[in-house]
């Protein structure tokens, strides 16, 4: 581990209350929760415990904002240039954001500052920018009738996002509600409240009239519950895991909600015997040991051509050997804790269960330390498909490695799950990876490169690996309603 002085500072944490309505408030039940550091298992914070009450005062506060507030009378450029102040307040805070996603989430702040906060300021300017150009169109119909539809806001919205990417899932959800003139409930996951309760105040900050976002921390089935109940919320944007999602849809029924899911997955990375070895070495290895493993598109099955596969699964090793596990202040650490301890032993369970099932554990297969919740970065060779490691979501830095003969095995084999978030090809023939892309059911392929994400590419599942898409023009299409409106013109 690095000294302190060669870590970045510590940096504060200013919110641990329910943001309602512009205020910051605690839980009426007076309770509250621990946020724990993962990288040291110590108390970072207690944070209000917002349950059933608080939602309803942000959902009342948040129908308050959408039908009598500012947000209604203001015209949409407007809108728009307040998202781009908030993009650029989170900008001007980037390192003080970004060590304290660190903090409270394990990960490594190279990744912090370097991947999630430059793609949440990316998102919250794309979504800016759509504020104005969100219209609908004229109809020729039938008859003498002039007809037009409106876009508007499908109402208040209820979020309820997950602890891997707390700010850039904040500013998935936010960026196109935001545009489309919605008024927001947000639940962040118990384990990761800090940075999307600092963003609040900086949307207050940036001017985004009071009742327009509203942050409620608290517990999945307490307050993500009441979220999903409530009659006044008009619909949910979940992520995490498909298990919730389904309680989600069945609770969501009373009030026909309309629901969006971004779930989990399994997906298939597919190298070539032609394939860039070096690149897809080190395009397998970030793929699937990013943030910990903790990504719902985690390449975590990795199927490699027969006449490569033991060079790969030699220099794919040395790289996990070469890792850096450390404290994540250090810009040197490449690998920081899993998120909490439920995670780190569902993580050590899967990885027994892989040694009894007759997996090889190649490289890690332990834990890192005695302190936190780290966990060395594990390969698995001779995975067969039954395996439960190469069929279930592990969601740590567990790859899987099978062998594969031909195409059209492969393809049968990369499809052989029920998710289908997303998958890659690496290939030096165009053909083969423009075959397979067509053949793998997932909502996102990349060919010769991995987690490649842009705000204005769509991204979402097939299968249980979600419903609907966040990002680009169809993550905005989710926040809005279409009305149609049709006059009768004088005349014959
Ligand atoms: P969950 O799906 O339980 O959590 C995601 C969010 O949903 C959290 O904010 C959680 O609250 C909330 N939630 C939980 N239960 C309910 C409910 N009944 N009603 C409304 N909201 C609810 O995932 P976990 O964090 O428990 O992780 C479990 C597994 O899920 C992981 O191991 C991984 O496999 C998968 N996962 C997938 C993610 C993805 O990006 N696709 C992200 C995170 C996890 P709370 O604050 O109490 O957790």
């Amino acid at each position: 581990m690095a000294t302190v002085a060669e870590t970045v500072r510590q940096p504060k944490i200013r919110h641990t209350e329910c943001f309602i309505n512009g205020k910051w408030v605690p839980a009426t039940s007076g309770k509250s929760f621990e946020t724990v550091n993962p990288a040291t298992e110590e108390v970072l914070a207690e944070v209000a415990e917002g349950d059933a009450p608080e939602i309803d005062a942000a959902v009342k506060a948040a129908r308050h904002a959408l039908e009598d507030g500012p947000w209604r009378r203001m015209d949409a450029r407007e809108r728009g240039r307040l998202m781009y102040r908030l993009a650029d307040l989170i900008e001007e805070e980037l390192d003080e954001l970004a060590a304290l996603e660190s903090l409270d989430n394990g990960k490594p702040i190279r990744d912090a500052k370097g991947a999630d906060l430059p793609l949440v300021i990316d998102c919250l300017r794309y979504y800016a920018g759509f504020a104005d150009k969100i219209h609908g169109q004229t109809i020729p119909v039938r008859g003498n009738y002039f007809t037009y539809t409106r876009k508007e806001p499908v109402g208040v919205v209820g979020q309820i996002i997950p602890w891997n990417f707390p700010m850039l899932m904040t500013a998935w959800k936010w960026g196109p509600a935001l545009a489309a003139g919605c008024t927001i409930v947000m639940k962040p996951a118990e384990q990761t409240p800090l940075t999307c309760l600092r963003m609040a105040a900086l949307a207050q900050e940036a001017g985004i009239p009071d009742g327009v976002i509203n942050v409620v921390p608290g517990f999945g089935p307490t307050a993500g519950g009441a979220i999903v109940k409530h009659p006044g919320v008009d619909k949910v944007a979940f992520t995490g895991e498909h298990l919730t999602a389904q309680i989600i849809m069945r609770e969501a029924a009373a009030t026909l909600k309309r629901l969006t899911f971004e779930l989990g997955g399994k997906s298939p990375n597919v190298i070539f015997a032609d394939a860039d070895l070096e690149a897809a070495v080190q395009g397998a290895h970030f793929g699937l040991y990013f943030n910990q493993g903790q990504c719902c598109c985690a390449g975590s099955r990795v199927f490699v051509e027969d006449a490569i596969h033991d060079e790969f699964v030699e220099r794919l090793s040395e790289l996990n050997r070469e890792r850096r596990l450390g404290d994540p202040l250090d810009p040197q650490t490449e690998q920081g804790p899993q998120v909490d301890r439920n995670q780190f032993d569902k993580i050590m369970k899967y990885i027994d269960l892989g040694k009894k099932e007759g997996a090889q554990c190649v490289t890690g297969g332990e834990r890192f330390g005695d302190r936190g919740y780290y966990v060395r970065p594990t390969l698995f060779d001779n995975v067969t498909d039954e395996m439960a490691i190469a069929k279930d979501e592990i969601f740590g830095p567990v790859m899987s490695v099978l062998r594969f003969r031909d195409i059209e095995e492969v393809a049968a084999r990369a499809n052989n799950t029920f998710y289908g978030l997303a998958a890659a090809v690496w290939t030096r023939d165009v053909g083969r990876a423009h075959y397979l892309a067509n053949k793998i059911k997932a909502g996102t392929i990349w060919v010769n490169c991995y987690d490649v994400f842009d705000a204005a590419a769509p991204f979402g599942g097939y299968k249980f690996s979600g419903q609907g898409r966040e990002l680009g023009e169809e993550g905005l299409k989710a926040y809005l309603e279409t009305k149609t409106v049709t006059m009768a013109l004088p005349g014959e």
